[in-house]
């Protein structure tokens, strides 16, 4: 048994068979080939029942699954590929849904032997249905074979804040008259106007026909709070949103948060910045920096500020805590100087 490059030792590999190790040790759960080795019992993972399987058996390897991800798994069915993802993240949760109250029975006895496993007998068109269970994923996975499925995945990634998406489109579910090609385009199309960045797109037919897997990344977004020596901070007004906010953006691929942030400074207010300290905010980072040297025109009107301006673009009570906390670390960044 050897690790399978790119799953980080989630999944291991041996002479052409994937393996995830068993969270409940001689358990099977559809029936898989079970194989013991060095005190670890690893479950076969078939290409042909789970097509999270059959992605990495193509070549697949944009897997952003970690130990303790926390995994909202839409279109559970029965829980093949969900007792699967369980065993990749066993310090992590899986919210399971699924519509069909039938496929649920058989997710309820899964997440009795797995406590790491939540069924949700839910709509996954409906987001909001199962904010009770959850507020935050990092990895959305869809197999609703469904149509819509771009927005199904897109929707459910905005409610809860994930970063990854992965969604498994059966071209008939789309339109069963079109050509997948056209299909798989549409759908790529519509992942990157919903604001997805595109990790991979990949066919899996030789195990499931007519079907992509489409592995996407929410590009981060992040602003500036940037204080002059005299404590003022620097705020640009957005001619469209009709206010006064902090300079920011998307980050581009490749990018660091903080490289990002430089970029978007420079492009809106002209100025130069110098990050000090960066805050995971949860839909966003912040970072905290010290104003440079005004380079040339922006493209928004800048102005600085020694308290936040009453016409605002978006809401006051985030910056009640960001400025603050930005504060202090520049001048704490000063002090150590
Ligand atoms: N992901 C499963 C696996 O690998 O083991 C197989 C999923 S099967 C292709 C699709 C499942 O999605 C069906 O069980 C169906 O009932 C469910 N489904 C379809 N539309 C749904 C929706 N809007 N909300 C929740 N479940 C849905």
């Amino acid at each position: 048994m050897q690790p399978l490059s790119g799953t980080d030792g989630a999944v291991s590999e041996d002479r052409g068979r994937l393996y995830t190790a068993s969270r409940r040790p001689g358990i099977r759960v559809y029936g898989e080939r079970l194989v013991s080795e060095n005190g670890t019992e690893y479950r076969e993972w078939n290409p042909r029942r789970s097509k999270l399987s059959a992605y990495l058996s193509c070549g697949g390897r944009e897997f952003p699954f970690r130990r303790d991800s926390r995994v909202l798994y839409l279109g559970a069915a029965n829980g093949t590929t969900v007792s699967h993802v369980s065993d990749i993240a066993p310090e992590g949760t899986v919210w399971a849904v699924e519509f069909s109250p039938r496929s649920f029975r058989d997710l309820v006895t899964l997440g009795d032997a797995r406590d790491n496993v939540v069924p949700i007998l839910a709509d996954a068109t409906r987001p909001d249905e199962y904010s009770f269970a959850l507020d935050h994923a990092d990895v959305v996975y869809s197999d609703v074979a469904q149509k819509g499925q771009a927005d199904i995945l897109a929707d459910n990634m905005d409610r809860y804040g994930a970063t990854y998406g992965i969604v498994c489109v059966k071209a008939r579910s789309e339109d069963v008259t079109a050509d997948p090609e056209k299909v798989f385009s549409a759908t790529t199309a519509r992942l990157r106007e919903r604001g997805m960045r595109i990790l991979d797109s990949r066919r899996i037919d030789p195990y499931e026909k007519d079907h992509m897997v489409i592995v996407v990344r929410r590009p981060r977004t992040v602003y500036t709070v940037a204080f002059d020596a005299d404590g003022r901070f620097l705020m640009v007004r957005h001619p469209r949103r009709n206010g006064w906010e902090m300079p920011g953006g998307k980050t581009e691929a490749g990018e660091t948060v903080q490289e990002a942030a430089a970029r978007e400074f420079l492009e809106e207010s002209g100025h130069r910045i110098s990050v000090v300290a960066v805050r995971d905010i949860g839909y966003c980072d912040v970072c905290a920096a010290e104003l440079g040297e005004k380079e040339g025109e922006g493209e928004m009107e800048a102005r600085l500020f020694d308290s936040l301006p009453d016409d605002l673009s978006f809401g006051r009570d985030e910056y009640k805590s960001v400025v603050p906390w930005a504060r202090d670390a520049v001048v704490r960044t000063r002090g150590d100087e």
